[in-house]
């Protein structure tokens, strides 16, 4: 049997181990935190710092692969696993590129992937100089996560609130619609591409409000968005799966935001609504085995269940059961024994055939089941 190793223990992890379960593979997973949500699913627990370089490079040398559930990785172990016969999925070099906003960006332009225009900034002094740049985005090279390390740069007087260390200024983008794209990639570079997922925001919390799949665009939006989506994995040149994170502005113009490496929150739904989830289809690729089929079998909603502002301590789910009681509605709670505000909990995955229905009971959803705490 392969030994497969996991860096990372969050809720992906989490994810990608229950669908483990289908496969002949012997799962290890490395995190700091015993408690973690993947701890328990995996064949072997192994506590480490998966930033360090021995402890990555410990665990992954008697591993047959290794992937990630999250970025913030050691990618130097990463790559003399890999110079000695590991596989790594996704590869080193990739993950690198991914990694730092400011390379990233310059692989979109070396590649002629669309996406807004940038410009380098070491210092805040240096920002200062970029008034004719407005409206803009300061986002840190590295380090940044579910919007900290974004700072939005509106008017010369907010110019003050950008980061006075290396970060990229992107051109403000006027958004219509954000989707997202995920892609697997196997060994031998076949491509499977799933329905675009539309992320839709909550304007006045400024938070994703939730996912719809297939997104709702025009078919010309459509296939640039997919044929976009794929020149960005092409040139990743590495197996995995990948999640693109695209704009569409006003004038029907795609752009790439970012890219992940990795299963991603956009693609939750594809455990009920794909053949072949983005958890199962990670494994494939990790095993060497045949990619599987990405269509859809029904329209799907994502709901993210994150703690309440004003609760931390040990998590209660107030109106769980009336969720539950709903049909065609799939609940997934993390395993996190403590909340606090903003914290991913778990999720909700709608099923309809009905495109209306869907959008009526996420918020139907959001309105009935909140994370607290006692
Ligand atoms: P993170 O990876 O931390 O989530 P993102 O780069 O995805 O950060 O940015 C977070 C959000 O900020 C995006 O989902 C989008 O709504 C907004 N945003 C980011 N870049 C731009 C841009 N160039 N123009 C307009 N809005 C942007």
């Amino acid at each position: 049997m392969k030994k497969a190793g996991i860096l990372g223990g969050g809720q992906l992890g989490r994810m990608l181990l229950q669908a483990a379960i289908n496969y002949p593979v012997e799962t290890f997973v490395m995190e700091n935190d015993p408690a973690c949500p993947s701890a328990h699913l995996a064949n072997h627990f192994i506590k480490g710092d998966i930033s360090n370089f021995d402890e990555v490079y410990n665990f992954g040398k008697g591993l047959d692969v290794l992937t990630i559930e999250i970025e913030a990785v050691n990618e130097d172990a990463l790559e003399k696993l890999e110079a000695e016969g590991v596989k790594i999925y996704p590869r080193p070099s990739a993950l690198r590129t991914i990694k730092s906003k400011l390379l990233q960006k310059e692989f979109y332009q070396k590649n002629q992937v669309p996406t807004s225009a940038f410009v380098i900034t070491k210092n805040k002094q240096e920002l200062l100089s970029l008034r004719e740049f407005l409206p803009a985005v300061h986002k840190l090279d590295k380090g940044g996560y579910d919007g900290k390390g974004v700072q939005v740069i509106k008017k010369v007087e907010d110019l003050e609130k950008g980061f006075d260390e290396t970060a990229v200024l992107e051109k403000m983008v006027h958004i219509k619609k954000e989707l997202a794209i995920i892609i697997a990639v196997s060994e031998t570079g076949e491509t499977a591409i799933y329905p675009p997922v539309d992320m839709i925001f909550d304007q006045s919390l400024n938070l994703l409000s939730h996912q719809i799949a297939p997104a709702d665009v025009p078919e010309k939006v459509f296939w640039k968005a997919e044929a976009i989506a794929l020149r960005v994995v092409k040139e990743l040149k590495s197996p995995g799966i990948f999640a693109v994170e695209l704009f569409v502005d006003i004038d029907d113009n795609v752009l790439v935001n970012e890219t992940a490496p990795r299963v991603h929150n956009s693609g939750h739904h594809t455990i009920e609504a794909c053949y072949s989830s983005q958890f199962d289809m990670l494994w494939r690729i990790l095993l060497g085995y045949p990619l599987g089929n990405t269509d859809q079998l029904l329209p799907a909603a994502i709901v993210n269940l994150v703690g309440e502002n004003n609760f931390t301590g040990p998590v209660l789910y107030e109106g769980l059961e009336k969720v539950l009681a709903m049909d065609n509605v799939f609940v997934h709670i993390y395993g996190k024994t403590t909340t606090k505000p903003g914290r991913k909990m778990g999720h909700v995955t709608i099923l309809s055939s009905e495109k209306q229905e869907l959008v009526h009971k996420a918020n139907q959803i959001k309105h009935t089941l909140y994370v607290k705490s006692a």
